[in-house]
């Protein structure tokens, strides 16, 4: 499918400049962006939704246009971007700056070259004779957790027409992705009673507790090594655990109060969530909170929800899936380690959903992020073909 370098539009390369510019680093406020996209769609017509945080500082935005009837297509992509520091940076990661037909950039292969490409379609849209609506989505702090698309994919359930597919422009190099694992992190925090060290039956050791919770974890990961489910499309082929922090006690002759352990698990799509999360919850409640609780009640475990992304398995028979084959040229669809949106709308709102943008994820979050242009350029072909398909 090689064929002839491609070129990206003016005005992609100027919507580029534009949003990255915008310094919106996950967490931080990304209104800034927001309200310069949004006054930009209403101006040429579109209706728009605004879906802010509770804190009014950070906001997803979902922008229609077309007839006001079911089905069409979401097209959606996140407006944060992952930090610079610590990075060495050839050119200022907030100016655009292209050399050797790349364009450089934080966020311009993740993922706000894809962002600019629909802004610059924005005319094209708006002038196509659509039979079904196109939606874009702009969503913020993807990159920890998925934080921001759950409220927006409740706030299009609740809207009267629901869309017939969406699709994820996460960095692909345009290839169709159906499937990616799921993710649920947590942090667990143990209370346990302090006391000196020479009296250990005195109190209740949470460092201890916490080591008996991380070994559980450790088996469950070993349990769905050994025993699968497995799929040998996925590295490693099947769900993982994992536990990345864990901190407690003050100096040892203190039986340790406090101490709290970050854990995830990255489960295969078609792996139970629900029942991975409750062999969890049922070893703390049915275990090891009681053991804690032998001689003191105000001890215990309490968990904190990082983040909690199911994984995405659409069908090869769905439509998205054989839309955006179509219109790739694709024949294969594929399937990716890292965890999108995606999941999200197709879980939470029921809409069909496929991953498949310009750029490659190697150059995510690195310094020198880029993206070729020539990638944006296959970006914008595959929107235009996309409006031959939509229109009357
Ligand atoms: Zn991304």
């Amino acid at each position: 499918m090689t064929s002839a370098a491609l070129s990206p539009s003016k005005s992609t390369i100027e919507w580029c400049a534009k949003l990255i510019a915008h310094p919106s680093v996950s967490m931080t406020p990304n209104m800034a962006l927001i309200d310069e996209v949004k006054a930009f769609l209403e101006e040429l017509g579109y209706e728009t939704l605004v879906v802010r945080d509770e804190s009014n500082t950070k906001a997803n935005l979902y922008a229609s246009i077309g007839p006001a009837v079911d089905g069409g297509v979401i097209l959606s992509g996140h407006s944060d971007v992952v930090p610079t520091e610590g990075q060495n940076w050839a050119s200022d990661p907030y100016t655009v700056d292209i050399r050797d037909d790349k364009l450089y950039g934080r966020g311009s292969c993740d993922m706000k070259g894809f962002l600019a490409c629909l802004l610059a379609k924005a005319h094209a849209f708006k002038n196509a004779d659509l039979r079904v609506p196109i939606h874009l989505a702009f969503t913020y702090d993807e990159e920890v957790g998925c934080l921001g698309v759950p409220s927006l994919v409740e706030a299009i359930n609740n809207l009267p027409n629901k869309p017939a597919m969406c699709i994820v422009g996460e960095p692909t190099e345009m290839k169709v992705i159906t499937q990616h694992k799921g993710k649920y992190s947590a942090r667990a925090h143990f209370t346990g009673r302090s006391g000196h060290s020479s009296l250990p039956g005195e109190g209740v050791n949470a460092v201890e507790f916490a080591s008996e919770f991380v070994v559980f974890l450790r088996k469950l990961g070993r349990k769905c090594r050994d025993h699968g489910p497995h799929d040998n499309d996925f590295v490693p082929n099947h769900t993982t655990f994992h536990t990345g922090v864990i901190k407690g006690g003050t100096q040892l002759n203190i039986i340790p109060q406090n101490c709290f352990v970050d854990f995830e698990f990255r489960n295969l799509p078609n792996d139970d969530r629900d029942a991975l999360k409750a062999q969890i919850f049922d070893y703390l409640d049915t275990t090891l909170i009681p053991e804690m609780r032998e001689t003191y009640d105000d001890v215990g475990v309490e968990i904190e929800v990082i983040s909690d992304m199911p994984g995405l398995a659409t069908g090869d028979d769905e439509e998205v899936t054989k839309l955006v084959m179509a219109l790739t040229g694709a024949n294969t669809t594929g399937k990716v380690s890292f965890g999108t949106e995606a999941g999200v709308f197709s879980a939470l709102g029921d809409i069909p959903t496929v991953v498949c943008g310009p750029g490659n994820i190697e150059q995510a979050h690195k310094p020198d992020e880029f993206i070729e242009m020539d990638q944006l350029g296959r970006c914008e072909l595959f929107l235009d073909k996309l409006i031959g398909v939509l229109a009357k």
